[in-house]
């Protein structure tokens, strides 16, 4: 394949982004000093990258972006003809790919979890996805809650003209992911104490605990309900770690009813946020990290003297 310029542009290493003080009495007050690494402007600080590339709003935003990133060097390397990945209809990770294979004239295909909306006119997000080139695949649930079955996803993958193409799973966390969050946790040594982040797959947390320093501790905030989080993670880190690595909990009970669910009072904590220190709160991932956060302050879960480091992971 021809590769477009844009690759070497995308695909370089880049600097590390933003990490931002934040006043805030609820943290202050009990000795806590709380920083923001701000993985939501990762492109947007390098002012040759909207020079080459075009708006800011085309690219994969924050831990998508070290998601992908190894992968996407790994299929072009490869000379893979395209990129198949899965996602439900409004997943971020279905546009992350999207994009990005459009910026690296690379062909991707999605396949998408629900047969009901094929035929149907695409939402906002799955529009989005096929403006940027995608070949969208849905599928039945049942079918869909299987594909990380071989038999399955041959399968899938046959029915979706992709046989040759270049896998990466759900949510984008395998093993190249882990590593490519490895380098946030890199990022941020001698930063924090804590290190907190929102948890979707869990696959941004597992790279990122493997790359702090020893002594700093790594806690994740799941934003979907239910319990096999940790088993998920311990698994992905076998695969990219050959076993456990670093320092990480999971601070349970703050999804708010499960994924994607924004109550009022979450919506109004995340406006107030913003308010206060003008940052964007994107609010599937990150209101609820700083919802966390902010409670487990105020019930004393970090000592006075305690650094916390929020990662935000995206933009609204
Ligand atoms: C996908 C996503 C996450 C969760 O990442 P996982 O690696 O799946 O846990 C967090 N924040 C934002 C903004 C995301 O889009």
């Amino acid at each position: 394949m021809n590769r477009p310029a844009n690759v070497d542009v995308l695909l370089r290493p880049r600097p590390p982004s933003p990490l931002q003080e934040i006043r805030d009495d609820r943290f202050e007050r009990l000795g806590v000093r709380l920083l923001l690494k701000r993985d939501d402007l990762i492109h947007t600080t390098i002012p040759w990258d909207t020079d080459v590339l075009g708006p800011v709003d085309l690219y994969p935003p924050g831990n998508k972006w070290r998601k992908l990133a190894p992968n996407l060097r790994a299929a072009l390397d490869g000379g893979f003809p395209a990129l198949v990945t899965f996602g439900g209809a409004y997943s971020n990770h279905l546009r992350a790919t999207a994009a990005a294979g459009r910026l690296l004239g690379l062909a991707t295909v999605g396949v998408v979890r629900g047969d009901e909306l094929a035929g149907r006119p695409l939402n906002p997000s799955l529009a989005r996805c096929a403006a940027d080139g995608m070949r969208l695949h849905f599928t039945s649930r049942s079918e869909y809650r299987r594909k990380a079955e071989p038999e399955t996803l041959a399968r899938l993958l046959g029915a979706a003209g992709a046989e040759e193409a270049y896998v990466v799973p759900e949510g984008g966390s395998n093993a190249l992911a882990l590593s490519g969050c490895a380098e946030l946790g890199r990022e941020l040594r001698g930063a924090a104490d804590v290190v907190a982040v929102a948890c979707g797959t869990g696959g941004t947390l597992a790279g990122l605990a493997a790359g702090l320093a020893p002594g700093q501790r790594a806690w994740g905030v799941p934003v979907l309900a239910g319990g096999f989080l940790a088993a998920e993670i311990r698994s992905l880190q076998r695969a990219a770690f050959g076993g456990p690595a670093g320092d990480w909990t999971l601070a349970e009970g703050f999804d708010h009813g499960g994924y994607a669910k924004v109550p009022a009072e979450l919506d109004a904590f995340a406006a107030d946020f913003e308010r206060r220190h003008g940052v964007p709160v994107e609010r599937v991932y990150v209101a609820k990290l700083l919802w966390a956060l902010t409670a487990l302050t105020e019930s004393g879960a970090f000592p006075r003297g305690t650094t916390l480091a929020a990662v935000v992971t995206g933009r609204p």
